[in-house]
């Protein structure tokens, strides 16, 4: 069963709004064991958007439009798609009488145009709008095809997809057609290249794939398995889990929507240790990441910004003389602040950064981009240089992934 998805709106053209509702729909169909093939964006105009109707249905069994089904007159996919399908419309006095009543509730007059709302395809059928005023509408064609007609509000979109598509595509595609399923594999330490290096023979397993998806600092790896049922799919994501995991071994740190400060902090807990953190580039963020997951002041007992050579000094106890001798961007000053603070907050872990975040103060010995991390604990001090590229932003969230993926692996 193949979908294309219409949105049809010069706002999403103008890129005024984003495209949420075609995201939302697109998560959804895999359960329904629907693959989408296009998703196509339109501007109010009939002429475009009868040819992506016609070009649509001419390769795809399902077409869902988005949007265009006020009541103005630039709102034109019901009365293009009835065209294009060889229907008519005509008045539901049910939908017009909900109209006239969700007017009367609210003590406004309603336009007359309003009743171009209110009209349905003679053929197919309506889709109820509990929150809104315009159902919304299946049109058939004569070769068994379908066009599902959604309007562009989310706030009616969502609650029509949840309550009335699924219904409708429950019961004419029901199990048919198998279901897909997907699981991420979240992969730190690793650039795309590295990752698509270590496990490229199974890049090319057909069912299920596997697609590399790199974001700043992080490399994910959908597996999707396509099956008849929901346990198949699920043996089969974990088989090819199981494979990928043997190529990349730990650096694999979670799956789906587990982050890595979840990670790490889950890891505190269950060994019962206590961190302390000090940061001078990445200024409070990777506090501010560890204290995203509930629960973590069971862990967390102190983060400290010593964004200057004082504060470091006052506040860390580095001794000035490392700062003089190696600079704040030394691996020295990193082993010292980790000390520091592990002993100011009575730690019995603490972990540091410094680095130069740029887009200024980089030299030919210390250039921009070059962070230096370390870890402090009953074992001792380990330290770690590393040389990010990007913006300010990036080198910023790169630091904080690396410092805590340094943690991650020191408990497991
Ligand atoms: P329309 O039904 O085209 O008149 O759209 C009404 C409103 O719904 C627009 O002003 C947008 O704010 C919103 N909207 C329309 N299409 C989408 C879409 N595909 N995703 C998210 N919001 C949308
Ligand atoms: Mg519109």
């Amino acid at each position: 069963m193949l979908a294309e998805i219409i949105s049809v709106g010069t706002e999403l053209l103008l890129g005024q709004i984003v495209d949420t509702n075609a995201a939302y729909l697109s998560k959804l169909l895999p359960e329904f064991g629907i693959d989408l093939h296009y998703r196509v964006t339109v501007g109010d105009n009939e002429e475009r958007l009868t040819e992506a109707l016609r070009q649509a249905l001419s390769r795809s069994d399902i077409v869902f439009t988005i949007g265009g089904l006020g009541p103005t007159e630039d709102d034109i996919t019901r009365e293009t798609v009835a065209k294009v399908v060889g229907d008519a419309m005509v008045l539901d006095e049910e939908a017009a009488e909900h109209m006239r009543s969700f007017f009367a509730a609210r003590g406004i007059r309603m336009p007359e145009t309003n009743f171009k709302q209110a009209m349905v395809p003679r053929r197919g059928r309506k889709l109820a709008n509990p929150l809104g005023t315009a159902p919304g509408a299946v049109f058939e064609t004569d070769d068994g095809k379908a066009v599902i007609v959604l309007p562009g509000p989310p706030g009616e979109f969502v609650p029509m997809v949840n309550e009335c598509v699924t219904l409708y595509l429950r019961e004419r595609f029901g199990q048919a057609s198998g279901i897909i399923k997907s699981r991420v594999l979240r992969i730190a330490g690793l650039g795309e290249s590295s990752v698509e290096e270590i496990v490229k023979p199974l890049l090319s397993s057909r069912n299920p794939t596997v697609a590399p998806l790199a974001s700043v600092g992080e490399v994910r790896l959908r597996i999707t398995a396509k099956a008849s049922g929901p346990e198949e799919a699920e043996k089969m994501l974990d088989d090819m889990d199981q494979k990928l995991v043997a190529k990349l071994g730990n650096s694999v740190f979670g799956r789906d929507e587990e982050t890595l400060e979840q990670v790490v902090v889950r890891l505190l807990i269950e060994r019962g240790l206590r961190l302390g953190i000090a940061e001078s580039c990445t200024g409070g963020l990777i506090a501010n990441r560890i204290t995203d997951v509930p629960g973590c002041s069971t862990t967390f007992l102190a983060g400290v910004v010593s964004y200057s050579n004082k504060a470091k000094q006052d506040i860390l106890g580095v001794p000035e003389h490392l700062l003089i001798e190696h600079g704040a961007v030394s691996e020295e000053v990193a082993r010292a602040m980790a000390e520091g603070v592990r002993k100011v907050a009575r730690a019995d872990i603490g972990i540091s950064v410094t680095g130069i975040a740029g887009p200024s103060g980089g030299t030919p010995e210390k250039p921009v981009g070059l962070v230096y991390m370390a870890l402090a604990s009953d074992k001792g001090t380990v330290a770690y240089r590393h040389r990010f590229m990007g913006s300010r932003k990036d080198i910023k969230w790169r630091s904080s992934q690396a410092a805590l993926d340094m943690l991650r692996l020191s408990l497991i």
